[in-house]
């Protein structure tokens, strides 16, 4: 179902960039190999820190940097991704010029009751970094691969990335900005939001709403005068004890993976006057303190295709070792096997009775009940839920005496039982 809409966006897009092309909004790719690009970014005058830097809006330097990975890549990468069963592809929103924003969910079949986290990562806010955006791929490749890594990433974790955050910029070849020159990494408390913020922070939202909020979330950038890869460390004096300790353990155990790749946790100090309102971790600090590791990682500039390689296996192993996953298997003796859906007791009943379902693989889940006449009254359950067995309270005191008929519905699977309500 979602896959049949997302080609539809996908063909939307491609033909609404074509209609911007012909206005020559794009201006002509001259530079197609991103690696080239990479250098272009590495010997940019001035692409130092995340928090300074500033790009001049007329600065023609923008002109030879096409970045070397546009939308329209994106958008052919996308129809490859497609092509895995451990892809879902949604897109989240619109920019400010209409260029759909893409997430990736990357999960497994999930049938065991271990525990699951949900891992949030964005990458390009700032187009030029564009070697945030290779890492992001070489991350996605690691958790589709068919060896015992993905097989694990994919089985404790639900993965969303965001490859490209900020497509109007990386169109117009702006360094930092969208199209309506705003630094989307800074504005996370700005209202009105520019529609990429606004679109990204629903999403994530969503997540934290859900009953499995995001645990990690990464914000991907690019340090072009960084000679190691690096984390933004956030200060106490904007945190809290707590997550700093929290902070060193999880930057120790991805540099594990790369000790000579990657800085240690205090290379990059920040927040140390408070907590700024201004960027996504700072959403998430304000609002989720702890719970959520939110970090922004900044990738130093390389044309080394290993260099990608270290730094997502060191990213992704460290995120592994910090939630202390391992590979452990479940005794999955008094696992379901299949959809169930179970007589409610009491039946008959007087107020509220129960009801409970099995589903044995994770899946978008719709448990309703309709009157004798066919008419919905209640909806419990419209949302996706994890491998396992369920029990929910159907209240009907607000309900006339009466046969009703609740259906449980999973995949390709639908089940209808009777209930008698008797007051
Ligand atoms: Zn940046």
């Amino acid at each position: 179902m979602y896959q049949l809409t997302d080609r539809i966006n996908v063909t939307e897009s491609k033909r609404m960039i074509k209609k911007k092309d012909s206005l020559n909004l794009i201006i002509e790719k001259k530079v197609k190999l991103s690696f080239v690009l990479i250098i272009a970014v590495c010997i940019a005058p001035n692409i130092i820190a995340q928090e300074d830097f500033k790009l001049d809006k007329f600065d023609t330097t923008h002109e030879i940097l096409n970045f070397g990975y546009g939308y329209d890549s994106l958008l052919t990468q996308l129809e490859t991704w497609r092509q895995s069963p451990h892809i879902t592809i949604d897109s989240i929103g619109a920019s400010v010029l209409g260029r759909a924003i893409w997430m990736l969910t990357i999960r497994g079949m999930q049938s065991h009751f271990l525990p699951i986290y949900r891992v949030a990562i964005h990458a390009r806010t700032h187009p030029n970094e564009v070697q945030s955006e290779m890492l992001s791929h070489r991350i996605i490749e690691y958790l589709i691969e068919d060896s015992p890594l993905g097989e694990l990433l994919r089985d404790r974790f639900v993965f969303h990335i965001v490859p490209m955050y900020n497509p109007d910029g990386v169109e117009l070849r702006y360094g930092r900005q969208n199209a309506n020159y705003v630094d989307l990494e800074r504005n996370w408390f700005t209202y009105p939001h520019e529609p990429e913020v606004e679109a990204l922070k629903n999403k994530y939202l969503e997540f934290m709403e859900s009953f499995l909020p995001i645990r990690i979330a990464l914000n991907m950038h690019g340090d072009g005068g960084a000679a190691k890869d690096y984390f933004v460390f956030h200060h106490e004096n904007g945190t809290s004890a707590q997550f700093v300790e929290d902070q060193k353990k999880f930057i120790t155990a991805v540099r594990n993976y790369w000790v000579n790749g990657i800085h240690d946790w205090n290379y990059m100090v920040s927040w140390t006057d408070g907590n700024p309102l201004v960027y996504p971790e700072s959403w998430f600090w304000e609002n989720y303190a702890e719970s959520v590791m939110a970090l922004t990682h900044e990738k130093c500039p390389t044309q080394n295709d290993a260099h990608y390689d270290s730094s997502a296996f060191a990213l992704l192993n460290g995120i592994i070792d910090y939630l202390e996953i391992t590979s452990e298997v479940e005794d999955i003796s008094d696992f379901p096997e299949m959809f169930s859906l179970y007589q409610n007791y009491p039946n008959p009943f007087n107020s509220s009775t129960r009801i409970e379902f099995s589903i044995y693989k994770s899946d978008f889940v719709i448990l309703e009940i309709f009157d004798a006449l066919g008419i919905k009254v209640k909806e419990p359950i419209r949302q996706e839920l994890f491998a396992g067995n369920y029990s929910i309270i159907f209240n009907a005191e607000n309900l006339p005496n009466g046969i009703y008929y609740y259906r449980l519905i999973v995949d390709n699977f639908t089940q209808i039982k009777k209930a008698i309500l008797l007051k």
